[in-house]
């Protein structure tokens, strides 16, 4: 900073650092701005049956439209957003947004929503959860919550009984990224979830890794035996797919069967498309 410093490492360090905290608070700063001006965007990702291909849901993953860089993916600011506390009002947001736009869906399909276990040390997240479900008018019931190891191993009373609670009014509880933490698999047992998603970094290998096939295939044998079903989230190619329903997987989500797009691009009704038929 000062002219008289020199560049000593001691400065450059200095420098660094605050170069860094500088764009790290105009992030922030940005961040704050984007949600109060409505730059968020919820795009969707469906899942389907494995077996059937029958599509069943689709998963709520947000998007930051910023002003000058464009679309920006989650993994560029959900630890800010929760370093920050501003994952909070995000994450209502996204709650909100998701139900809404559920609900004018065809009624067998499900919306999956990402929760922080920063939102879980909220108060008022349960009837935040209630009030999103009442004011959009969703079934309980369609509603599946993704949270992450993480939440197993900080605070796990709490959790545990919160987890209750939302079971209790039928929301659905899919733990995320199985196989990335370190959380001990008698957790598992203990906590109310109704399905496993597999990490897709386990998916990357299926086709050429022997031991990747037995992983996930001791994942759904683990998950059978507590009642648990399986999705497989990562999948991109057909090879993969096809292995994936020789293993047992319940559910399969990944850029071969769709990739995360705004609702305005997604078609609900297969009837409305012009058939073959049309054509003729
Ligand atoms: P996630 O919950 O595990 O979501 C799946 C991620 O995998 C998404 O990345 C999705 O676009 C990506 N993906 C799906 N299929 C494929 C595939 O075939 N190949 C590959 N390589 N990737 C695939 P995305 O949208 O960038 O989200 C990243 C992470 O950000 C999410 O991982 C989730 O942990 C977090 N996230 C997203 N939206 C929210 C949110 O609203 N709240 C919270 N707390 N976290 C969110
Ligand atoms: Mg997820
Ligand atoms: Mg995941
Ligand atoms: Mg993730």
């Amino acid at each position: 900073r000062s002219k008289s410093a020199g560049r000593n490492c001691f400065t450059i360090y200095d420098e660094a650092m605050s170069a860094e905290l500088e764009a790290r608070n105009t992030l922030e700063g940005d961040l704050r701005d984007a949600i109060a001006q409505c730059q968020l965007e919820v795009h969707y990702q469906p899942f389907v049956d494995a077996l059937s291909g029958v599509r069943r849901g689709f998963e709520a993953l947000v998007r930051w439209r910023h002003p000058t860089r464009g679309l920006i993916p989650p993994d560029q600011f959900i630890s800010l957003a929760e370093e920050t506390g501003l994952i909070v009002p995000l994450g209502e947001f996204v709650l909100r947004r998701a139900c809404a736009d559920a609900a004018g869906w065809p009624s067998d399909l499900m919306v999956a929503v990402n929760l922080s276990p920063i939102q879980f040390k909220e108060a008022e997240l349960f009837d935040m959860i209630c009030a999103a479900l009442a004011d959009s008018g969703l079934p309980p019931q369609r509603l599946e919550i993704e949270i992450t190891e993480s939440v197993l191993l900080e605070r796990a009373v709490e959790n545990h009984a919160f987890m209750e609670r939302l079971k209790s009014i039928g929301i659905e509880l899919a733990l995320d990224d199985f196989g990335t933490g370190y959380s001990s698999l008698s957790y598992l047992t203990a906590f109310p979830f109704d399905k496993i998603k597999i990490d897709k970094s386990f998916i990357r290998n299926l086709t050429h890794q022997p031991r990747s096939s037995a992983i996930i295939s001791a994942i759904v044998t683990l998950a059978r035996g507590l009642d648990m079903s399986v999705t497989a989230e990562g999948v991109e190619t057909c090879e993969e797919f096809e292995r994936l329903k020789v293993l047992g997987v319940n559910f399969a989500q990944g850029y071969l069967l769709g990739r995360p797009q705004p609702i305005e691009g997604i078609q609900f009704d297969e009837q409305a498309k012009p058939s073959r038929r049309d054509a003729a």
